[in-house]
């Protein structure tokens, strides 16, 4: 575990603290046994971040924790039907209902909802409080109390659609963020980024006419949902305000930067958001068994900085971080406290796992941005990237350093 570094503010003005939002009760989300999406990656990734707070590393005071509180129906109707919201809450009751009737100790029976979801008698109460937990901290965020907020939910919600749960996914926690920021704060251009391995697709659907809620996707391809392609553009007067980066497996660091950097940024200065949120999915950790990408716990840290930055620039830091998927437990645990770490302005990151193991091959991320820039006409502001595109240079050999150090300088 490294040493956080400190970029506090002048003293005169002190950084607001990052407020973190959870629950033990998205524990009560129970699945059937070896589902990936299981209520220990929750309980992990708290217990990790309780274990930086405790031994200092993470300044309790930096974090100001607030409880969710559940989305109410009406503000998931903003981008669900109102009968799927009914069909869930009438199908946990008879859960709840059935749970009452039995009499054996047997673990609490979880029933299919539709395809790769489950409920149980606790998942109403953990799917409202998961959508909630945004809410909490945009409101926060909104009353001066934070500079920005992490929502570590489950389940998580970018693969749910208006009327269908799907992919894990039973409400989407970020899309009722999105139109809650626009109708409660006023903050009506929201970039939605989205780093999930998986294509949001209920997310991209739900705003595919509206032009002022761009989401940014950057995801495997073709991988589950199989949507996300890159002439997915928007559609009337949305056209253009949906980017999708499908990438090819084995995508790692030096292709994600560059995005970030090169593609992101200009997305970003052409609509100058007034918030952003970002669906932390860690499941393109090159441990995810679900994925075969090959980014590690430093690279989520950076890609969550760069993400931070960009809401510094245009939007007084406001940036609202919605967990998502990951499905590797210790990689989504430590993941989970390195984001939070990075929203707290720290580079320091929780990391026992290492760097992925070294490709003999690498993706023409030139060619990918070049194709990008054609589909959404991009100009502006771009960075260059921040690292050398291959991490591991091969170190140069005694001859080549003496070469170096005796060439004149040219002066
Ligand atoms: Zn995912």
């Amino acid at each position: 575990m490294s040493e956080p570094t400190t970029e506090d503010a002048s003293p005169a003005e002190p950084r607001l603290p990052t407020v973190f939002v959870t629950d033990p009760a998205f524990l009560n989300h129970l699945v059937p046994d070896r589902f990936p999406e299981q209520p220990e990656r929750l309980r992990l990734s708290v217990a990790m971040i309780d274990a930086l707070i405790a031994e200092g590393t993470l300044p309790a005071e930096r974090l100001l924790r607030l409880a969710p509180r559940a989305a109410t129906s009406e503000e998931l109707a903003a981008v669900h039907d109102e009968a799927y919201i009914e069909r869930v809450h009438r199908a946990v009751e008879a859960l709840i209902a059935a749970e009452a009737r039995q009499t054996s100790k047997a673990r609490p029976p979880s029933r299919k909802l539709a395809n790769e979801v489950y409920i149980s008698a606790g998942s109403w109460e953990a799917a409202t409080l998961a959508a909630g937990a945004s809410l909490v901290a945009l409101d926060a965020i909104a009353e001066g109390r934070a500079r920005n907020g992490y929502a570590l939910v489950r389940p998580p919600g970018h693969h749910a659609r208006p009327g269908e749960a799907m992919g894990f996914c039973i409400f989407n926690n970020v899309a009722v963020a999105a139109r809650y920021a626009q109708r409660k704060h006023g903050w009506q251009k929201v970039l939605i980024v989205d780093y999930d391995v998986h294509h949001g697709n209920g997310t991209q659907e739900m705003f595919y006419d509206d032009p002022d809620v761009v989401y940014f996707s950057t995801h495997q391809f073709p991988l589950y949902p199989g949507t996300g392609a890159s002439t997915e553009m928007g559609e009337g007067a949305g056209e253009g305000a949906t980017i999708n980066v499908p990438l090819p497996a084995g995508s790692g660091w030096s292709v994600y930067d560059p995005i970030f950097r090169q593609v992101l940024w200009p997305v970003a200065d052409r609509m100058k958001p007034d918030v952003i949120l970002l669906s932390a999915g860690f499941d393109a950790h090159f441990l995810d068994p679900l994925s075969e990408m090959a980014l590690c716990n430093a690279d989520f840290s950076d890609l969550t900085l760069e993400v931070a930055e960009i809401a510094d620039h245009y939007c007084d830091g406001r940036l609202v971080v919605v967990q998502e998927g990951g499905y590797h437990l210790n990689a989504v645990a430590q993941c989970a406290a390195t984001v939070l770490l990075a929203l707290t302005g720290s580079d320091g990151i929780v990391d026992s796992l290492g760097l992925p193991p070294p490709q003999n091959f690498r993706w023409n991320d030139e060619a990918i941005i070049r194709a990008l820039y054609d589909l959404h006409h991009l100009a502006g502001y771009r960075r260059k990237p921040r690292k050398p595109v291959v991490r591991a240079q091969p170190t140069p050999s005694k001859e080549e350093t003496s070469v170096a150090q005796e060439s004149p300088s040219g002066e």
